[in-house]
């Protein structure tokens, strides 16, 4: 089987998220994605974060009429620091007959060669799928000589490229300026429920 594992903070998840997992379930043929939520990601260390509870509400709205999407605790549940190349090893010993199809922005990819380990992830996974993002322009002939065995699993995702950042909501939220479009209405809600961005970021 194709297991697709999306990491993120997710705070707030938004339409770029879903655009990038529904892509990548047609497009990569994924029977699942799990929606790895990071408690404290590592490479965010002075970015105020959204308590766990909230943010875990806040992908099970995203998850829970989606039959392939589901909210992993992989990272959740053990103590931090949660670096990716571990996430993938637990996930690979779990379901050790799957494909693991890891999806990223191409931010994200830009920033693969810093990451713990990133030669031991990039052997791991199968594949990575890769959606553009606004303003990540990526040096793929460096990122290849710095990670060789990326060559062959690279996949990159066709989609419109989607200006939204969870840093853009924020702000807006905060601001008092329109956002409601940028992400589903059962985010909205529990945003909305529990007062978030208003004044924190
Ligand atoms: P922040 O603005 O707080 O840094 P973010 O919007 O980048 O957050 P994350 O939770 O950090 O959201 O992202 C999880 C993954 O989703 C990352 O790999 C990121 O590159 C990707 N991603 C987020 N937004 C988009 C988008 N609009 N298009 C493509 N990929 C995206």
């Amino acid at each position: 089987m194709h297991l697709g594992i999306f990491g993120g903070t997710f705070d707030p998840p938004h339409i770029g998220h879903l655009a990038l997992a529904f892509e990548a379930c047609h497009q990569l043929e994924l029977d699942n994605l799990l929606w790895v939520l990071t408690p404290c990601p590592p490479h965010k260390p002075n970015q105020p974060i959204t308590p766990l509870q909230q943010r875990i509400e806040m992908v099970q709205a995203i998850v829970k009429n989606e039959p392939k999407f589901e909210l992993s605790r992989v990272e959740i549940d053990r103590p931090a620091p949660h670096f990716a190349v571990d996430t993938v090893e637990i996930l690979g010993d779990k379901y050790p007959n799957a494909r693991l199809v890891y999806l990223l922005g191409g931010d994200s990819l830009r920033d693969l060669p810093f990451w713990r380990q990133a030669q031991k992830f990039t052997r791991l996974v199968d594949t990575l799928g890769v959606m553009h993002r606004p303003r990540a322009s990526i040096d793929l002939s460096a990122l290849k000589h710095d990670l060789p065995n990326l060559r062959e699993k690279l996949f990159f995702i066709e989609a419109p490229l989607l200006q939204i950042s969870s840093t853009d909501i924020r702000q807006r939220v905060r601001g008092n300026r329109p956002y409601r479009y940028l992400l589903p209405p059962l985010v909205d809600n529990i945003i909305i429920k529990h007062g978030l961005y208003a004044s924190r970021f």
